[in-house]
């Protein structure tokens, strides 16, 4: 079958013809996948930029970890899944063995594994789980949509984290997939002013307002945050504050809009570090959380939210198409005139 793989710690991407994974092992399960949607970080993978060292003595991998499917084999020893079930899956996976696992937080898990990016994704026609790490999907869920859960999830977990409540006004930073989840988690849990800024990023911008931005700033037109923020919210702080971009003076420009104990949620991947200034976050009693990776319970939510509000989601994607064009659908993705871009292994002429 036709992989989408990083077989070498350098730029690019391969798109290879490898074996099929073969039967699902004890409490595994065999997907057949409907749509992948290509992450940030699979682009970071794919451009070598640094924070991804990690992927290294695990190459070559399949990439994908965003991914909707139905199960075409289910292993020995799985109870609660069947052959034809439309699944997402958890990509973080934890050893099941340790204390954390034990307690219930894989994400927590010292010898955790990811699905497409450490261990083999969804970036080819079929991928083998664990089936704990599936989500049970309802039928007539759109698999395109669905591709979205493991992102949407990323941003429920941020909103949870950042404490977002009703009535809040939340200013997010970057309005990358993350970004726009978070505020689409925002308005879900009710806050009423949602700002979206971005530097030269007009067709995103655009995006997030379809997505529940009650206001989007270009930086590139409005070069002083803080002003253009307390403009559009009639000279009220944030409450809240989410940092989606990995760029280290990004912080820094968010504390400055944050109210005295708002929180600050960094959820950005950041090459280099960040410097703040301590005595104000302190005179301000400031709070800075990081926010990583979701937990099951933001994915039982979401499945039920896709089922029934499938057009509050929709605008987060902006192309679909066959994995055997997957090297420009991530082209595209890096050139952020888009959102998000799903690859589907079955519109792929002789891939199987
Ligand atoms: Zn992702
Ligand atoms: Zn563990």
């Amino acid at each position: 079958m036709l992989a989408l793989r990083k077989t070498a710690a350098s730029p690019g991407l391969s798109l290879d013809e490898v074996d099929e994974p073969g039967r699902p092992g004890a409490g595994e399960v065999l997907i057949e996948v409907a749509a992948a949607g290509i992450c940030g970080s699979d682009v970071h993978v794919y451009e070598w930029t640094g924070s991804y060292e990690f992927m290294r003595r695990r190459l070559p991998v399949t990439l994908g970890h965003e991914f909707s499917g139905r199960i075409a084999a289910v292993g020995p020893e799985v109870s609660g899944l069947a052959e034809g079930d439309l699944v997402s899956a958890i990509p973080t996976i934890g050893c099941m063995k340790c204390t954390n696992c034990a307690a219930g937080f894989p994400q927590r898990c010292e010898f955790r594994r990811t699905i497409g990016l450490t261990s083999d994704g969804a970036f080819a026609r079929l991928v083998r789980v664990p089936a704990l790490a599936c989500v049970a999907l309802r039928e007539g869920t759109d698999p395109v949509l669905a591709a979205l859960m493991e992102p949407l999830c990323v941003g429920d977990n941020a909103a949870e984290v950042g404490a977002v409540s009703s009535g809040d006004t939340v200013l997010v930073l970057g309005p990358g997939t993350i970004g726009q989840a978070i505020a689409r988690a925002a308005a879900w849990r009710g806050a009423t002013t949602i700002v979206m800024a971005g530097l030269n990023d007009t067709a995103r911008l655009e995006t997030a307002r379809r997505i529940g931005a009650t206001h989007t700033l270009d930086l590139a037109d409005t070069p002083d945050l803080a002003a253009g923020f307390l403009a559009a919210t009639g000279g009220r702080p944030a409450d809240v504050v989410f940092e989606a971009t990995g760029h280290p003076a990004s912080i820094q420009q968010g504390l400055s809009v944050l109210r005295k104990d708002g929180i600050l949620v960094t959820a950005g991947i950041h090459a280099q570090p960040a410097a703040i200034d301590l005595t104000s976050l302190v005179r301000n009693r400031q709070q800075i959380r990081g926010a990583h990776a979701s937990r099951r319970r933001s994915w039982e939510v979401m499945a039920r939210r896709l089922y029934e509000t499938p057009e509050a989601v929709r605008p987060f994607v902006s192309l679909v198409m066959g994995l055997d064009r997957a090297i420009d659908g991530f082209e595209q993705s890096r050139a952020r005139g888009v959102s998000k871009v799903v690859l589907q292994p079955g519109l792929t002429a002789g891939a199987s």
